[in-house]
């Protein structure tokens, strides 16, 4: 095996707990590599630090999968895949569509699993976990005997990693349950695996604050927000989204649930529309913000914060007296304090000063580590009106 050797000094945030190495840390690589195996990682002394993929392409060219001096074998997925599920099933984690394994935060760093139901969708994100979906494969099928195991890598990733993304689809869709709620899913038809999980636990407590509001799900997707609502007995539902795929999968579930009567669609530009609402006079008891990421990289947090706070003034003064806003961002660089500063500064603009009851984050299918503050990237904020 190859081993890769770090400058000095570069060790340091290793031993803290973070499992990365970018290129520009790496003082030597000796013996023979190869792209996607693994390889050892040292200290400029050459003590060992542990083993992880070499991804020679990406600046982020290794992430260390183990401290230990183990095999990355068929063994060592199982034995962490396994000890995913028990985390998930220890803390009541495991429902009808959750997360099985969140990369970093469950120790394999470039691999997410999701269950559907009978299905496991594995998402490969490095060019060593896709040159490893087979052993990923055997493990799930080990672990749940007779189920389903598709493919469905992330075209980005796969780019920049240097990997031919594999994309499997199964016929017709599945449904699974959230709370009340009735989803459809089609892994490999939408976004993400399927379902944007990582709002399962804030869709909860939507669906818990919902009743006799009127209720604004702006940037809906698949209208998972408004449809806990619904059924939590809100009054209506506006729902927008500038996809007509999104909002064509956002119909089938508000019928499958039964509520797709009190409710209205907006195909468009949330910005505009809420900037149009806001113009008309338009009232809400309940705005939901879950815009996608306004931004990916680090230099680019200012134009984001400004569309950031754009919306969330406008959501706030579509508010009515006692009126919630529920507001996130999963921009990985917008973290909670900047979020909650950017929601300051548009109440403030806005001459408004709502309560704020609850400071949200991702579901705890999607843990976070402590040592890793990357593993946390989704954050919002539960706002109310006096
Ligand atoms: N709340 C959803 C997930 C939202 S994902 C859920 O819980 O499932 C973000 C959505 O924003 C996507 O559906 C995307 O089509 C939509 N979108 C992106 N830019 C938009 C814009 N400017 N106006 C309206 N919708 C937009």
């Amino acid at each position: 095996m190859a081993t890769l050797i770090l400058k000095r000094g570069a060790e340091r945030r290793i031993r803290a707990g973070h499992p990365w190495i970018y290129r520009s840390e790496v003082a030597d690589l000796k013996g023979a590599w190869a792209t996607g195996a693994p390889v050892d990682v040292t200290d400029s002394a050459g003590r060992f630090l542990g083993r992880g993929f070499y991804s020679p392409r990406s600046s982020l060219v290794c992430r260390l999968l183990t401290r230990a001096d183990e095999p990355v074998d068929a063994a060592f997925f199982h034995q962490r895949l396994g000890a995913a599920w028990r985390y998930r099933l220890a803390g009541g984690l495991v429902a009808p569509a959750y997360r099985l394994c969140w990369s970093e935060a469950d120790g394999l760093p470039g691999l997410v699993v999701d269950r559907y139901g009978p299905v496991s969708v594995v998402q490969c994100l490095t060019l060593g976990m896709a040159r490893s979906a087979g052993q990923v494969r055997a493990a799930l099928e080990q672990l749940f005997p007779g189920d389903q195991v598709l493919r469905l890598d992330d075209p980005t990733a796969a780019r920049i990693e240097g990997f031919e993304p594999v994309r499997e689809t199964r016929e017709g869709e599945l449904i699974v349950e959230e709370g009340a709620a009735r989803f459809a899913v089609s892994p490999g038809g939408g976004h993400k695996t399927g379902l944007y999980l990582d709002q399962r636990d804030n869709r909860a407590v939507v669906a818990r604050l919902a009743r006799g509001r009127r209720v604004l799900d702006a940037f809906c997707y698949a209208g998972g927000f408004a449809c806990r609502a619904l059924l939590g007995g809100a009054d209506s539902a506006l729902l927008i989204d500038s996809s007509a795929e999104a909002l064509t999968l956002a119909r089938r579930n508000l019928a499958l649930n039964g509520v797709d009567q009190r409710v209205f669609i907006g195909l468009g530009n949330a910005f505009d529309a809420l900037r149009e609402l806001e113009a008309r006079g338009e009232r809400f008891g309940l705005v939901v913000l879950d815009p996608p990421p306004f931004t990916r990289r680090k230099d680019a947090v200012e134009a984001a914060a400004r569309g950031y706070k754009e919306i969330n003034l406008r959501g706030l003064r579509l508010l009515e007296p006692g009126g919630l806003l529920a507001t996130f961002s999963c921009s990985h660089h917008v973290t909670p304090a900047l979020f909650e500063d950017i929601c300051r500064q548009a109440a403030g603009d806005a001459g408004l000063r709502p309560r704020l009851l609850a400071t949200l984050t991702q579901s705890r299918d999607h843990p976070v580590l402590l040592t890793i503050p990357e593993t946390r990237y989704l954050t919002g904020l539960l706002l109310q009106m006096p």
